[in-house]
């Protein structure tokens, strides 16, 4: 059995910092005050997280604001330019990577096409685009936190391990995360897909300052990232959200995994490819992909019919288990199919208590759209608050 690990008063004051820093993300620009409300931290360790972050350039001062009454205040704002992080997304048909700065904005862009890879292959090419992205922007390379890596689940029990070998042949048993670093020099932080997603969502979408939602991610598959009570959720093994392989067809169609009937099979871009009979979906681009699925007319209100039942109860699954304020679709699935998607999912099972007003719709499209990974992927160093550079970074400026 493991204990309960404690927090020593270094970890605490790193924690205190990322809690400040991610209340002014998700709300704007907010005071002292504000702060001290939103965090139940006390004016006095707010006034010295504040002061401590401005010095080291991660917040910055705006201009006061006055009131009709009262004392003036000043709001404190996260400055872009205080750091950097490198978000970086493989598939089976390119590599790409993006950097962007503090406030989550996209500095600089490079997508590479490519034939589905080995891990030897592939991580030479990943360095090299983290390289030139460093290279494509002026700024402080002490200033860049990291590197993110969305990758595809399941993971096995030392986690950054794919497990997939339909989406990433060859890939399982790879430590993605310690090989990356040995060539690019800085952190590199793995995750799943969809719970990177998940944390892109929170970070710059419609889950914006939401405590507890799922996001359904779409793709080959379908998993969920989970943000629970304000915290993010992974399991023990960092497989929490694997929900594409529930049963829900008893005797259904074969699975990858082993079973039958699993909700991958009949809810995915791949379920939605098998149904309309493209036979080789590697063979075209995600934008000629896109085309032919939404030109596919009945054959596509086909699949959606067989799709829309075993949704509707894993909403109502989701919604039971879990009371989230929102379900989120996103990933690669364009959004136009996932909003017709969700409305072919309506009526939903009755929710909770179905007398209650909701101010948050039940179903939600994600906004981050086709960057939801590779921001997720950004944001993961940023996110981290046990990051090495971001410590560094904190230190008082003497
Ligand atoms: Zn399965």
């Amino acid at each position: 059995m493991k204990a309960i690990s404690g927090t020593n008063l270094e970890q605490a004051k790193a924690h205190n910092r990322r809690v400040v820093i991610e209340a002014i993300r998700t709300n704007g620009p907010l005071s002292r005050a504000a702060i001290a409300r939103l965090t139940a931290l006390t004016a006095q360790t707010v006034s010295n997280i504040v002061e401590e972050l401005e010095g080291s350039e991660l917040l910055k001062a705006d201009s006061p604001q006055k009131l009709a009454r009262g004392q003036p205040f000043t709001p404190y704002s996260i400055n872009p330019d205080g750091a950097y992080s490198i978000g970086l997304e493989l598939e089976r048909d390119h590599a790409a990577g993006v950097l962007t700065d503090l406030s989550g904005t996209i500095r600089a862009r490079i997508v590479r096409p490519i034939d589905p890879l080995t891990p030897e292959q592939a991580i030479p090419i990943l360095a090299v685009i983290s390289k030139e992205l460093q290279e494509a922007l002026a700024f402080d390379r002490n200033r860049l936190l990291g590197v993110g890596i969305a990758m595809p689940g399941r993971y096995a029990a030392e986690g950054v391990t794919s497990l997939t070998p339909i989406a990433l042949p060859g890939w399982q048993h790879f430590e993605v995360g310690p090989a990356l670093e040995r060539l690019v020099g800085v952190p590199v932080l793995v995750e799943n897909d969809a719970t990177a997603a998940a944390i892109g969502e929170r970070l710059y979408g419609v889950a914006r300052g939401l405590s507890s939602f799922v996001y359904l991610f779409l793709g080959g598959g379908i998993g969920a990232g989970m943000f629970l009570d304000g915290h993010l959720y992974r399991g023990s093994r960092a497989n929490a959200g694997e929900i594409g392989h529930i049963v829900v067809e008893p005797n259904g169609l074969r699975c990858i995994c082993g079973k039958r009937g699993c909700l991958d099979r009949y809810v995915s871009l791949g379920a939605a490819y098998e149904h309309l009979e493209i036979s080789d979906p590697g063979a075209y681009t995600a934008d000629e992909l896109e085309a032919m699925v939404e030109g596919a007319g009945p054959a596509l209100d086909g699949w959606l019919d067989a799709a829309a039942e075993p949704m509707r109860r894993t909403i109502d699954f989701l919604e039971l288990a879990f009371d989230p304020q929102t379900i989120v679709l996103g990933g690669p699935m364009p959004a136009g199919l996932l909003a017709r998607l969700a409305a072919r999912m309506e009526p939903l099972y009755p929710p909770v208590d179905p007398t209650e007003e909701r101010r948050i719709p039940r179903i939600m499209i994600a906004a981050t759209g086709k960057d939801t990974s590779i921001l997720g992927a950004a944001a993961l160093p940023v996110f981290s608050e046990t990051n090495p550079q971001f410590a560094v970074l904190q230190k008082p400026v003497a």
